[in-house]
């Protein structure tokens, strides 16, 4: 078999990857990036990523810092808040309902920062999230501080910069090339396999592999496996290379497993799109409206508080509420108060959605919905709304049904004015939980006697231990660039 050498290998070019790339080469050590990938799909779920990054800072001026470009009249019209390590702590900690890794938390919570001013150095851009994060009064924008900033071009600018930094730095990124298996020497991991159309099978060898290659989300097979029967008819919303296959490659040198196997991050996606992302869209396909309006399913019965809470608290949820649902789908129904409120992914052209100018119209357009069973629902609902409270999608409104088994808890209002749309949604599958374990550290991958593996690192969506249950927005891609850096830094510190 043909081989060759270097210091380190990446796998993957995800922002994980790239990350770890980056950090070895500027390091001084000759890289190899190996992606399964071509190049017009490569950059993994990181490219289809919206881009937001949560990250610690005390005022304005560290977000000016991170966003040089920011006009006079921006900087003005903007209350940028601040994002303290408590909140972070608080946050990830409620939402994996505190089983999060302590430190691992303490590794990302307090290097995001840092690893923001590193990524901006290494050329990537900012943008404050204007639209999605910030609440507008009078002409002015209010960070709440979680979400601040997105990579400028989402997903696609990051890993385009990334790209860019690594290459700048020597690094080789072999596109269309596949990690099939780690080779070990006396206990330490010591090169690859790897297979490419071009080459063939080939090895190389190499002081210190970083495994970045993601989760299994894109696997049928290991999703009904482990999450559980039903979840091969999700729809992926990333890339289609994420298998699981760097995960099966650490374990089968006896790395630990690690963190939410059975769980993963889950939203309404429209119900037609592709089996697996389509970067044209991008995540388009979400449909994240839902608490303006109600969601039935093929009984024509509502199934969830549409209204529970902020949708950025709740979207992770739904997909697998929806999918839960018989026939795994649902239609989100609006009126002609809220239609113009929607968000921008409902107006594309790719969308399932049907329109009506009576709600009787509108029960015959509801493909796979029991007609009956949706006006008798919709009279229930509308009975139900208590008209107290005024309307304010801004805020947790507190405007609510009563006397539902379901009632809604925010933002509801009859539906009842023409004209009326619907969307069908199904469950689109963002990432998995489960994964290897990792020291904090160094992001060095450990054994099953907890030891760590000589040579062998690993960072991002295919490490397990700091999401369950959910994870807080924007904290994938601040962990993948922290893991990631740190992996790349600490193979470079062991070899080079
Ligand atoms: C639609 C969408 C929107 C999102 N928005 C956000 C957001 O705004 N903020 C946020 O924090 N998170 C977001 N996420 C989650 C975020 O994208 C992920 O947490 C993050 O991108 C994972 O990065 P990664 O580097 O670990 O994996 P990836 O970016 O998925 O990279 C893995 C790479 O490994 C390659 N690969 C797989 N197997 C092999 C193999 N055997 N050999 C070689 N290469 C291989 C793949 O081709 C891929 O390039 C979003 C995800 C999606 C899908």
């Amino acid at each position: 078999m043909n081989s060759q050498t270097c210091d380190v290998v990446v796998v993957g070019a995800g922002n994980a990857a790239l990350c770890a790339a980056i950090a070895a080469a500027e390091a001084g050590c000759k890289v190899v990036v190996v992606e399964r990938a071509p190049v017009a799909e490569s950059g993994g779920n990181s490219r289809y990523a919206a881009g937001a990054f949560r990250f610690t800072y005390s005022s304005a001026q560290d977000i000016i810092e991170l966003v040089p470009d920011l006009t006079e009249q921006e900087i003005g019209s903007a209350d940028f808040g601040s994002y303290s390590e408590q909140r972070y702590f608080d946050d990830l900690y409620r939402v994996t309902r505190y089983r999060c890794d302590p430190e691992m938390a303490e590794v990302l919570v307090a290097q995001s920062h840092d690893t923001m001013r590193w990524l901006r150095q290494k050329g990537v851009r900012f943008v404050p999230v204007w639209g999605r994060s910030a609440v507008k009064r009078e002409g002015r924008f209010y960070f709440s501080g979680e979400i601040t900033l997105d990579a400028w071009g989402g997903g696609e600018g990051l890993v385009a910069a990334q790209t860019r930094a690594a290459l700048d730095l020597g690094v080789d990124i072999r596109y269309e090339t596949a990690a099939i298996g780690l080779l070990q020497t006396e206990g330490r991991v010591s090169g690859l396999q790897l297979g490419s159309p071009q080459m063939g099978r080939y090895r190389i060898d190499c002081k210190a592999v970083v495994l970045a290659c993601g989760g299994f989300e894109a696997n049928p097979q290991w999703r009904a496996r482990y999450l559980g029967p039903g979840w091969e008819l999700a729809k992926v919303r990333g890339t289609r290379f994420n298998h699981g296959e760097g995960i099966q490659m650490a374990l089968d040198v006896g790395a630990q497993s690690r963190g939410h196997w059975s769980a993963c991050h889950s939203v309404c996606w429209d119900h037609n799109a592709p089996a697996t992302g389509d970067l044209r869209v991008g995540d388009a396909f979400q449909k994240f409206s839902y608490p303006l309006g109600i969601m039935v399913n093929a009984r024509g019965h509502r199934f969830v508080d549409e209204g529970e809470d902020l949708r950025i608290k709740t979207y992770s949820k739904m997909g697998q509420r929806i999918l839960e649902q018989p026939e795994q789908f649902a239609w989100q129904v609006f009126d002609g108060k809220v239609i113009k409120l929607l968000r921008d992914e409902y107006r594309i052209r790719q969308v399932t959605r049907v329109r009506a100018d009576t709600l009787q119209e509108l029960a015959g357009k509801l493909e796979g919905v029991d007609p009956k069973g949706f006006l008798d629902e919709v009279a229930r609902y509308n009975a139900a709304v208590q008209q107290v409270q005024p309307f304010d999608p801004q805020v947790k409104d507190g405007r609510a049904t009563q006397g539902l088994t379901i009632n809604k808890s925010n933002w509801a209002q009859t539906i009842d004015e023409p004209p009326f749309e619907a969307y069908q949604v199904g469950c689109g599958i963002t990432f998995t939980f489960g994964g290897i374990a990792v020291q904090a550290s160094n992001s060095q991958v450990i054994d099953r006697a907890d030891l760590p593996i000589p040579g062998l690192y690993s960072a991002g969506e295919m490490v397990g231990g700091l999401f369950y249950f959910g994870y807080p927005g924007g904290s994938g891609l601040m962990a993948g660039a922290v893991f990631g850096r740190l992996a790349g830094r600490s193979a470079a510190l062991q070899v080079c």
